[in-house]
């Protein structure tokens, strides 16, 4: 049997403006202590943005496992996707360029995948079965899809076509305030985009993440989904936390 004494994991959040990072107590799903943010470099290359995950550890003095979020689609390690982010994370192998700056083992996964997994632990998805749809409106839109609590990893629902336009372009937070949408008009669009994935999919339970669901009471009540409706609980900290909790769920700590 395995026992994992190690509970304080370092869980990091990159995006597309911030990349925050956090000590987080993986048994509580709770952050401990402050969360520290260094603005995404520009151009966010993997060589940039990996200075910056060495700051954010030796900012915090941490050795050991690192759990790290991405906003593309993550497989063993590897980015392959590039939507809001510099092109030439198209193929790199994150884990390892991360281990090399940090000296740390690093386990990087998508961050809407993230989020579902400290939502799916601590939050609004805490002993749901079924099907339960993570969505994260922001810059993008993320997904996290779990069966019975178990994630099918990278979907990448914001890409799907609507009306001959994928709907992260026209429906994502983003899109909202660029356009200048009235919550009622916002609500509108993503009316139609929860009918097409309920159409889809069948979800039991429809959990709404990213930093405008703080705001959820204006846009929420205005869309109708057979499926419960809910915004996130863990808000802004939902990606670090989910991040550092897969560290322990996949078994990365040292005994
Ligand atoms: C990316 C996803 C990501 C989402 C939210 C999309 O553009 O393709 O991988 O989860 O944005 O950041």
């Amino acid at each position: 049997m395995t026992t994992n004494k190690q509970t304080a994991i370092l869980g990091i959040d990159i995006g597309g403006s911030g990349i925050k990072g956090a000590l987080v107590d993986v048994n509580k799903g709770e952050l401990i202590g402050k969360r520290h943010r260094i603005p995404t470099p520009k151009p966010s290359t993997p060589s940039n943005v990996a200075k910056v995950i060495a700051k954010i550890v030796k900012h915090f003095d941490y050795s050991g496992p690192i759990g790290c979020t991405f906003p593309a689609i993550v497989k063993n390690g590897v980015t392959l996707s590039a939507a809001n982010v510099d092109d030439s994370w198209i193929g790199a192998d994150a884990d390892a360029i991360f281990e090399k700056t940090t000296g740390q083992p690093v386990h990087m996964l998508n961050d809407a995948d993230a989020a579902g997994i400290a939502e799916m632990a601590f939050g609004a998805g805490k002993d749901q079965s079924g099907v339960v749809f993570m969505l994260t409106l922001g810059t993008g839109i993320g997904s996290g899809v779990f069966v019975n609590g178990v994630l099918m990893p990278n979907t990448e629902l914001g890409h799907l076509e609507l009306n001959g336009k994928e709907v992260e372009h026209v429906m994502s937070d983003k899109a909202r305030s660029e356009n200048d949408l009235s919550w009622k008009k916002w609500a509108k669009l993503l009316q139609s985009y929860f009918d097409h994935l309920e159409f889809i999919f069948s979800p039991d339970l429809f959990i709404i993440g990213g930093g405008v669901s703080k705001k959820s009471h204006k846009f929420l009540p205005l869309i109708e989904t057979k499926a419960k409706i809910v915004p996130a609980k863990l808000l802004n900290e939902a990606g670090i936390i989910g991040a550092a909790y897969a560290v322990k769920e996949r078994q990365l700590l040292p005994e």
